[in-house]
């Protein structure tokens, strides 16, 4: 519809015949502010890392500056501001209510703001801090517009991620090469992915030679602080893979007794005995072996230029399992029995009792010898110190944790507070949880995977500062 010319102002006398407006011929309203667009443009979805120093121009922290811009430019026009939040996922973490507390929901700072003279109008939307949540902002210059309204504009969707800078370090096996087959990185990687926490590498993969480390060792810091290179990156996780974490040294003694062997006949076996449940020290586990036939006595030596007694470690069993083996040697258990004689043998020897695994500050530890033996790695081994892994980088970014680390946790966010069912360890879904033991409770050992509870858990975490709790 074109307005009426004003008479009282001169017409510029241009011809209409082909019917092309005149300047006069201007609709209504078309010099009134209109939005023309908006920052993060929209486009294709944005993933933001919420629990990284807060940097818009890497997408980091939780603040994300919204500007509106109208055109005319035209200062003192209102601008409305809405949060689109169909795409907010469903949560359990709170018993109460499927909303998030106040202090890790999402909200603008402002809902209406007035444009300034470049005819720009800013909020700063705060994302909630829950992994997964997608929000889009619109503007409107309508109050109490609606989503498809007409004029509005729209924010791409942004989506609540947060990002672990892990370290990786692999012990060398007591016998040849290290345990680098066995870290079960892009697992943990793709099963972090689905609960929106990306998995990013960081300093140097160190392989320490073998050593004996125990829970003290890791509580002060001294074993994992001598090869860690990333530390200074935030969020930061040390995944450890260690030959065992020893809680310290038993003392068994092994005694066999041999039938005298008939006039004529001799003795070829050697004297062997396995174990699959101890974990040894190759390089301290002899402490004596001795015999005793008759008035006679002696000692047999371990490693010796005769090898004596000997500890194989991870050799195969008859019955087709995988064990460490000590060995008299034939030859030397022979000679003590040409006094045709019964013969007795007892060997003294030390092994470890072991923690599968270990969580303190933000190391996380995975105990090898307890579930492989130090030459294998099968599937089920894998799997079996995958359990583990996820388990105690879940202690180190929160989960399952002791009340009172909990409650002295000053950095969790309310969201974490809440995480109150599983208590220590979760007991959901029939103990299948993986935050329910580092030994798989399955055999064959199945995928391990996180229950209901502590995936939700996990998306609620605030992982701004990993192992804030202390000891597990
Ligand atoms: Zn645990
Ligand atoms: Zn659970």
């Amino acid at each position: 519809m074109g307005k009426e010319p004003d008479k009282s102002k001169p017409v510029p006398s241009v011809p209409d015949s082909s019917g092309s407006k005149t300047p006069t011929d201007v609709p209504v309203g078309s010099n009134d502010p209109k939005l023309v667009k908006i920052e993060p443009a929209d486009g294709a979805k944005v993933k933001w890392y919420v629990n990284l120093p807060a940097d818009e121009t890497k997408k980091q922290g939780r603040d994300v500056t919204v500007k509106a811009y109208v055109e005319p430019k035209a200062a003192g026009v209102a601008v409305y501001f809405f949060i689109d939040q169909d795409n907010v996922s469903s949560r359990t973490i709170s018993e109460d209510s499927e909303d998030l507390a106040a202090s890790v929901a999402a909200k603008l700072d402002k809902t209406s703001v007035k444009t300034d003279g470049e005819g720009v109008a800013a909020v700063k939307f705060k994302l909630a801090s829950y992994g997964g949540d997608k929000y889009r902002i619109y503007a409107s210059l309508k109050k109490d517009a609606a989503k498809g309204d007409a004029g509005n504009v729209q924010t791409c969707e942004v989506e609540v991620w947060r990002k672990i800078n892990y370290e990786l370090e692999v012990m060398a096996r007591p016998d040849t090469g290290d345990y680098s087959d066995l870290a079960c990185m892009g697992t943990l990687a793709e099963k972090w992915k689905d609960l929106f926490i990306e998995a990013s590498s960081v300093g140097d993969d160190s392989k320490p030679k073998f050593q004996i480390v125990t829970q003290a060792d890791i509580k002060k810091g001294d074993y994992q602080k001598a090869f860690r290179k990333g530390a200074t990156e935030p969020a930061y996780l040390q995944i450890l893979y260690v030959h065992d974490i020893s809680l310290g040294i038993k003392e068994e003694t092994y005694e066999q007794k041999l039938k005298a062997v008939p006039e004529g006949s001799s003795y070829t076996d050697d004297v062997s005995v396995d174990y699959t449940g101890y974990v040894f020290d190759p390089k301290d586990w002899f402490i004596s072996c001795s015999w005793k036939s008759g008035s006679k006595s002696g000692k047999f030596k371990k490693d010796d230029k005769n090898d004596d007694v000997t500890l194989a470690l991870g050799v195969k069993a008859k019955d087709g399992t995988t064990v460490d083996r000590i060995t008299i040697k034939s030859t030397s258990v022979a000679e003590v029995r040409s006094p045709r004689a019964d013969v007795t043998i007892t060997l003294k020897f030390k092994h470890m009792s072991v923690l599968a695994g270990y969580s303190y500050g933000d190391t996380a530890v995975v105990a090898c010898a307890p579930v492989v033996r130090p030459k294998l790695a099968t599937d089920d081994a894998r799997n079996s110190l995958m359990t583990c892994l996820l388990h105690e980088a879940g202690h180190s970014l929160g989960l399952a944790m002791k009340a009172t680390a909990r409650k002295k946790a000053k950095n969790l966010a309310k969201a974490n507070i809440t995480y109150e069912k599983g208590g220590l360890h979760c007991h959901e879904a029939s103990d299948t949880c993986v935050m329910f033991d580092t030994i798989p409770q399955t055999s064959p050992v199945r995928d391990p995977s996180f229950g209901d509870y502590c995936k939700d858990a996990m998306r609620a975490l605030n992982l701004t500062k990993p192992g804030t709790a202390g000891s597990f």
